[in-house]
C-alpha cells in the first residue's frame, strides 16, 4: 500500500516562494534591461529641452549650448547600440548619441 504524502505548511510556503520568484525576476529583469527610446514629447524631455539631434537645440532658449555638446560625450550617457545609449536622467529609456539636454556635463 502506498503512503500518501500530506502537504505541510512548509511545502506550501516553499512552493509559493518558488512560484513568486520567477515572475518577480521577470519583472525586475524587464525594468533593468528593456529601454525604450525616449520621445522628445516625454514630459521630462520637454522640461529639460531634450532633442534627438543637437542641431535642433533652440539657441535662444539655451544660450550655453555649443555644437560639441552631445549625449555621447555627456557624463550621464552609456552607449548601448546603434548610436543610442542609456542616460541616468531618463531611467528606463535610451537617448540618441547626437542628442542633448539642459543638464549636459562633459564626460572626463
Ligand atoms: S543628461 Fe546628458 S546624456 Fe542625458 S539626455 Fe542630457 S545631454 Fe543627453
Amino acid at each position: 500500500m502506498r503512503k500518501r504524502h500530506k502537504l505541510s505548511r512548509r511545502d506550501l510556503v516553499k512552493g509559493g516562494v518558488g512560484a513568486m520568484t520567477i515572475p518577480l525576476l521577470t519583472i525586475l529583469g524587464e525594468q533593468a534591461w528593456s529601454a525604450e527610446r525616449i520621445s522628445e514629447s516625454h514630459p521630462t524631455a520637454v522640461a529639460l529641452g531634450y532633442v534627438h539631434d543637437g542641431e535642433d537645440v533652440d539657441g535662444a532658449q539655451n544660450p550655453t549650448f555649443t555644437p560639441d555638446q552631445r549625449c555621447d560625450n555627456c557624463v550621464q550617457y552609456a552607449a548601448t547600440s546603434d548610436g543610442w545609449g542609456t542616460c541616468n536622467i531618463f531611467p528606463g529609456f535610451e537617448v540618441a548619441g547626437p542628442g542633448w539636454c539642459k543638464v549636459w556635463v562633459v564626460k572626463t
